[in-house]
């Protein structure tokens, strides 16, 4: 609406209004970094979830999108469903599992998201392989949210002990993705390794390995569910970003 319009209703003069609606602006901007009285934090700034009874499990990428090709030949899209399909297994026996594919299908990130964030008391961990330098192994978590931190930190603490050589503790990373920071859910992404290493490629090739890098992750969802944040040391602060857009950096 107008300004004068709003003044002409109100009685009131332009000045006045202006200063009434920038306060009514700087309200609104407040309450919605405060999620707006919401049961849910758009930003995701509150603790991190206990007792959620739903795991959504996103195998990355898909159908015509094969992800990293990896060294083996073996495309990152079917390592990523095996080792979600081995995290399902794992946790149905306790939690209301939910795949966001079971099969060589394309999905966009956005609709992934939105998917994830149509189930209520959950959390989302999206599983994936790396690519970079044939030196460089070793899987890292991703989180950005601080209600997404200690799950992410569980699962890579898990992964570090499964992975059978030094340096191969790549650690946390905090980068705002489309799956780390858009979901109304805690959300979280696991890179299991690199598939651009040879050694490593080859051990993620390996049903057994995958089973034990799937155990490790389905321990962190278990604890989280049991703990909470407890144990797992100051959360980190909130940044209030927007949200991940296509354009961002590779995902
Ligand atoms: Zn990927």
């Amino acid at each position: 609406m107008p300004l004068e319009e709003v003044a002409r209703m109100e009685d009131l003069s332009p000045t006045v209004t202006l200063q009434r609606l920038l306060l009514a602006s700087l309200a609104a901007l407040l309450a919605s970094c405060a999620g707006g009285g919401s049961t849910r934090s758009k930003y995701g700034d509150r603790p991190g979830p206990k007792g959620f009874p739903v795991v959504v499990i996103d195998a990355g990428h898909g159908g015509k999108d094969s992800g990293t090709p990896g060294r083996l030949g073996i495309p990152e899209k079917h390592v990523a469903l095996s080792i979600a399909q081995r995290v399902q297994r794992r946790l149905a026996p306790q939690f209301k599992t939910v795949m966001t594919r079971n099969s060589d299908r394309f999905i966009e990130l956005d609709a992934r998201a939105s998917f994830a964030s149509r189930h209520g008391s959950a959390v989302l961990v999206s599983i994936h392989l790396n690519s970079s330098s044939s030196r460089i192994c070793g899987p890292e978590t991703y989180y950005w949210r601080t209600d997404s931190y200690s799950l992410a930190r569980r699962v890579q603490q898990n992964l570090n002990a499964v992975v059978p050589y030094k340096n191969g503790n790549r650690g946390l990373v905090r980068r705002r993705l489309r799956l780390t920071r858009n979901p109304s859910i805690p959300c979280i992404l696991v890179e299991c390794g690199y598939l651009s290493n040879s050694r490593e490629a080859s051990l993620l090739a390996n049903a057994s390995y995958q089973d034990r890098i799937a155990e490790a992750i389905a321990r962190a969802v278990r604890d989280q569910k049991a703990y909470g944040d407890a144990g797992m040391g100051p959360l980190p602060r909130p940044i209030y970003a927007p949200p991940s857009l296509p354009t961002d950096p590779r995902e």
